[in-house]
């Protein structure tokens, strides 16, 4: 029996096109005597289109979106999910390719829960956790793993006492620091400041995203991430680092999407005691956040030796040339043998969950 996938891709956030890629990729990926696949194409408006399946791997992003008279309730997802050629109703199992707000955040996953539909990935606990960077940063703190110092405000907060805001950065974290919005990825909203006056620019720009920001001590260090798999029993893969190709400030949202202006090494050339220590941090910010399916940790290393946890994406970017299925294409996992594994994984915390 062939499995009944419905892929959710698309989406309100700012990563709406990264989204269209790997759907397209995966259902390039996906073998089609395995799998019966069901597009649910979210619009960039929120609406959801559930496409009819697919008789092949699509040609392009365009061929992945549907008119609009396809439209559903998210909520009639479960009714709608009819096979129209056999007439048997259920999708065995969700793929949420999303990232951001309304679809790593624990949302989604809150109302494939509801509807009691087996989905890949991460819960809604270890979504909405990880999605929040200060709850991240607490939870990873209680959990003992080494973090550069941390502050946050919410904007109110910021607002009515901004002169003592900015003199609590200086004393506690110092300058450089980097200001972020609390729910966010991508880089999107991220300032390095060099002082009051960059601060404050930086917290204004921030708060366009969120209501909550992230302030933290800034430090000079190698960028390397690990890809971790599993559910209570999770596997780390091979080490993974950003080169920066120019003179960037930091890995920003245009060195990222836009100029591709930095380079992945995979495996990374660290110390066989580093990777040690840091895959070991991996799995325990993994289990900490009680994370499930795949988890990206990012990680810094100074020139010192010290090692600090950035954070964990709980949807990593998911492109066959995106770092997380690089990671496990040298691990010895490739990309369609990725996508089954998340698959099972997902079936197989359902079923523990009954
Ligand atoms: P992602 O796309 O990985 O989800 P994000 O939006 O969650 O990104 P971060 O990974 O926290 O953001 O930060 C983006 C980049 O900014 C990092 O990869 C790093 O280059 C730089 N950066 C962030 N925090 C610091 C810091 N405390 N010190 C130095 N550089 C930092
Ligand atoms: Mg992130
Ligand atoms: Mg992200
Ligand atoms: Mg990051």
């Amino acid at each position: 029996m062939k499995t009944k996938l419905g892929l959710l891709y698309g989406g309100k956030s700012a990563e709406h096109d990264v989204s269209m890629q790997t759907a397209l990729a995966v259902i390039k990926a996906l073998d089609l005597a395995k799998f019966d696949i069901y597009p649910i194409y979210i619009t960039k408006d929120g609406s959801w289109i559930n496409g009819p399946k697919l008789t092949g791997p699509a040609e392009s992003v365009e061929a992945l979106t549907f008119t609009t008279e396809r439209s559903i309730s998210p909520l009639a997802l479960q009714a709608h999910s009819t096979d129209e050629n056999s007439g048997s109703t259920g999708y065995d199992v969700i793929f949420p390719l999303l990232h951001g707000p309304n679809g790593e955040d624990g949302t989604v996953q809150g109302m494939l829960e509801l509807l009691n539909l087996p989905y890949v990935g991460n819960g809604v606990l270890a979504s909405s956790a990880g999605m929040d960077k200060v709850i991240m940063k607490n939870i990873f703190a209680q959990a003992g793993l080494p973090q550069v110092k941390y502050t946050w405000f919410i904007r109110s907060e910021w607002e009515k006492n901004t002169e003592s805001s900015i003199n609590k950065v200086a004393e506690e974290l110092g300058y450089p620091c980097f200001v972020k919005p609390a729910n966010l990825g991508s880089s999107v909203g991220i300032s390095k400041c060099n002082d009051a006056d960059e601060l404050e620019k930086a917290v204004a720009e921030a708060f366009q995203f969120d209501r909550k920001i992230i302030i933290e001590e800034g430090v000079i260090a190698r960028e390397v991430e690990f890809g971790i798999l599993g559910n209570d029993d999770p596997s780390c893969s091979v080490a993974g680092e950003i080169i920066p190709k120019k003179d960037f400030a930091f890995y920003d949202y245009s060195a990222k999407y836009v100029d591709g202006n930095s380079a992945m090494v995979i495996p990374a050339e660290i110390k066989e005691s580093e990777y040690a220590a840091l895959s070991e941090m991996a799995i325990t910010a993994f289990k900490s956040l009680d994370c499930s399916g795949l988890v990206r940790a990012d990680f810094f290393l100074t020139k010192e030796g010290k090692i600090y946890i950035n954070e964990v994406n709980t949807m990593p970017g998911f492109t066959p040339f995106s770092m997380f299925p690089l990671l496990w294409k040298h691990t010895g996992i490739d990309y369609p043998a990725l996508i089954e594994t998340l698959v099972k994984l997902a079936l197989e915390r359902h079923e523990e969950k009954q």
